[in-house]
């Protein structure tokens, strides 16, 4: 592909940021959060700046749900006129965040779960895009791709919802990007390495997470190829079990639906299917093959 081919406009990008304020990192370092909001709002304006085609959306995943935080969806025609001399675009982009994070954060204020519904998140982000694109005109297109920002590690309960959501972003397309805030994700590692997205693990209570953010994940993916980003990391690929949702090396799988399972279970708890118990193998011996073979 030459520089000429790349189409770096129309790009729209949906974050799916995690907010719940239980999560130990925002515990650790009071005034964390705030940064990682500022940096995320940076970012996600340098993303607007780049092309005036380019689109922005926000969800945020917190514990008892996940909400818009933009675009806005009161739906209210309210009109922003900015006061200090910044770009309206990013005027109205960096109030309806902070109203509703506002509103978001009030929801959730009693609740005391660490982990949020980040795949709950992507899911959501893939029904805008797929709104998005059920809006266009026919010369109109529009190249998505999402990006997770958490500091929830791994969260096998959620272990279906994530991967049903990574084979729909792969079968549409659409790259997910992670950045991971202070701890590993197995499951968004794989899930960026199935949609060929980039995976990133900052430091805890980074100083430098807007700099990540814009050399990592503001260039759109053809541009990607360009930089001299440093080599991917062994993406660790073990499944969580159905039962406890625990990462399993090796585990038994229902060979009618495929769910899996550490321990043996004689009935599957997905399909139903029944299966006989494994006995003590005793010598098999081998059927006459019957079928017939019609020339
Ligand atoms: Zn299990
Ligand atoms: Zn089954």
């Amino acid at each position: 592909m030459t520089e000429d081919e790349i189409d770096e406009s129309n790009q729209l990008l949906v974050v799916i940021v995690d907010v719940n304020p239980n999560q130990l990192m925002y515990a650790r370092h009071p005034g964390s959060f705030s940064r990682v909001m500022n940096s995320l709002l940076t970012f996600m304006n340098s993303h607007l700046m780049l092309h005036a085609s380019n689109r922005v959306a926000l969800v945020a995943a917190h514990a008892t749900g996940c909400s818009y935080l933009y675009p806005d969806p009161d739906q209210s025609k309210e009109i922003l006129r900015q006061q200090d001399g910044q770009h309206e675009a990013f005027y109205q982009f960096e109030t309806v965040v902070r109203r509703r994070l506002k509103t978001v954060i009030n929801m959730d204020l009693h609740s005391t779960a660490t982990e949020s519904l980040v795949s709950g998140g992507l899911a959501m982000a893939l029904t805008y895009i797929n709104r998005v694109y059920a809006s266009l005109g026919p010369a109109e297109k529009v190249n998505p791709r999402l990006l997770a920002i958490s500091s929830t590690g791994d969260s096998a309960a959620q272990y279906i919802n994530y991967m049903n959501s990574f084979f729909t972003a792969q079968k549409l397309n659409i790259p997910v990007d992670c950045c991971m805030l202070g701890q590993d994700s197995g499951l968004l590692q794989q899930g960026c390495d199935i949609t060929g997205g980039v995976y990133l693990k900052v430091e805890e209570n980074s100083e430098k997470l807007l700099e990540y953010l814009i050399w990592m994940f503001l260039p759109c993916v053809p541009v990607r190829k360009m930089l001299g980003a440093p080599p991917p990391i062994r993406v660790d690929y073990r499944a969580a079990c159905f039962c406890h949702r625990q990462l399993v090396d090796i585990g038994f799988v229902c060979s009618v639906c495929l769910s899996i399972f550490c321990k043996f279970n004689p009935v599957c708890t997905t399909c139903h299917a029944v299966f006989q118990p494994p006995k003590i193998m005793a010598p098999i011996r081998k059927k006459k093959e019957s079928k017939k073979v019609s020339a």
